[in-house]
């Protein structure tokens, strides 16, 4: 019997378990609430599938035997409930792909360098000579890459919404770069809940697997020591030496796995800043698990050539570094962006706030922040914050008027940081518009 799929949402992972599920001789039924892109809509009328868009029509949904729901729709939702109730299983594109590929999957997950991390693995496997391909919550969705592509691994971003849904999806490596409360929203306010579902990308893996993960992230240990987890474990620390894994000593970023060692000093990476020797130490444990040559290891790191809008070098002007990490969405992001600056500097905040605490910022800012530009709608939170330590602070709500600002400010020698420990949506379409209206504006200075 034919089995049926309905699929809800019509983004990335919608369009990818489309077509993947189609392969596999499913019928299926895309269903969107909202609009959908037109370069979707090209693709669903490729793949000759019945789809519809801002609306969700109940009876052929109800009609699945399996029913795919996109990272974006909480699991509270009213339809998300009902089918559970009368028993249809609902996963995420993540465990549905997974149920048609034998392909080994490195899975990164975590609350911030997820992306970098990711990348970062894939460019050492491209240099090492392995043949692999990078998605999931970057690029091509999990489902497209199995359902278009043959290789012999697969590196994959997870979100925590992602791996919500999956139930056997088991990486052969695992990744968490570290928890710090976001998106507590959809998880009743509880970071608690927030922690498990990161662990997940654990949930299924055996003896025979790994779990990279951050050894000084409290929010981690605590965890483990009242879950374990089955998988061999490789901590990265940059505070303590760890028997198995990474750490740093004499400056020297050290890697032991099985009496092997790789070292490599923290001065010759590509991404300067503690956060980035973490995620060095993350992909460089991937790569000796790999086996890829350690000279090969060294040289990728070294050359790597970042993420944009992460700490992105953009000019130097009047010997003024412009600095745009429009990513940095939340504070933990913005801790490590003024952890790592090494000049003075004035820095551009604001935006919409999740609910930010700034106090372990303050001690940051004290040391090296001149200047403060806001740029927001409602930029209170951050005057009263920073207020009494920062004596220069201005408000601005556009892009062009910030980069104007910093630029009268800054002094031969400064830094102007773009790192708005906030979310982007009350002035830009999102951080990638944030980030490239700020390139922008500084091009033009
Ligand atoms: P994600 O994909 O998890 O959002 P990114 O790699 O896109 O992570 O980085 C998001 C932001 O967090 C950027 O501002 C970046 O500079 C910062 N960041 C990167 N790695 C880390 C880390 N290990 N810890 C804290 N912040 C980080």
């Amino acid at each position: 019997m034919v089995k049926k799929i309905a699929v809800l949402g019509g983004g990335e992972s919608g369009i990818g378990t489309a077509i993947l599920a189609k392969k596999n001789g499913y019928e299926v039924f895309l269903s969107d609430k909202g609009k959908i892109k037109d370069k979707y809509i090209e693709v669903l009328k490729h793949i000759e599938i019945e789809w519809e868009e801002q609306q969700h029509t109940e009876s052929k949904i109800f009609d699945a035997d399996v029913v795919m729901k996109s990272p974006g729709i909480p699991d509270t939702a009213p339809l998300v409930k009902q089918l559970r109730e009368q028993g249809i299983p609902v996963v995420s594109e993540i465990e549905f792909a997974s149920w048609f590929s034998d392909v080994p999957v490195i899975g990164i997950t975590g609350s911030n360098g997820k992306t970098t991390v990711t990348n970062l693995i894939q460019h050492l496997l491209k240099e090492g000579g392995i043949d692999s391909a990078m998605g999931g919550n970057v690029g091509n969705s999990y489902a497209k890459l199995v359902a278009e592509e043959v290789h012999d691994w697969f590196v994959l971003e997870l979100s925590s919404f992602q791996l919500d849904g999956i139930e056997k999806f088991r990486p052969k490596i695992a990744i968490l770069t570290n928890i710090t409360p976001d998106h507590l929203d959809r998880y009743e306010y509880k970071l608690e809940n927030y922690i498990a579902s990161k662990f997940r990308i654990t949930k299924n893996q055996t003896e025979e697997d790994f779990f990279i993960y951050d050894a000084d992230d409290k929010n981690i240990t605590e965890w483990l020591k009242k879950n374990p987890v089955r998988s061999q474990k490789l901590p990265f620390s940059l505070e303590k030496k760890v028997e198995s894994g990474a750490y740093i000593e004499n400056e020297n970023i050290v890697i032991n796995i099985n009496n092997t060692q790789f070292t490599m000093p923290t001065s010759e990476l590509a991404l300067q800043g503690k956060h980035n020797a973490k995620n060095a130490m993350a992909a460089a444990t991937v790569s000796q698990l790999l086996r890829i040559r350690k000279q090969t290891i060294r040289e990728s790191m070294a050359n790597f050539q970042g993420v944009e809008h992460r700490l992105e070098k953009v000019l130097k002007i009047n010997n003024v570094l412009y600095i745009n990490d429009s990513k940095a969405t939340n504070v933990n992001a913005t801790f490590y962006a003024l952890e790592s600056m090494e000049t003075e500097t004035v820095w551009i905040v604001g935006g919409v706030d999740k609910g930010n605490v700034y106090d372990d910022l303050l001690p940051l800012v004290n040391e090296k922040v001149k200047a403060i530009i806001c740029l927001g709608v409602d930029n209170d939170k951050i005057v009263n914050a920073f207020g009494n330590i920062v004596e220069n602070m201005v408000e601005t709500s556009s892009m062009n008027d910030a980069v104007q600002i910093a630029y009268r400010l800054a002094e031969k020698g400064d830094t102007v940081l773009l790192s708005p420990a906030c979310a982007s949506f009350d002035l830009f379409e999102n951080y990638e518009d944030r980030g490239r209206q700020f390139k922008e504006a500084v091009r033009n200075l």
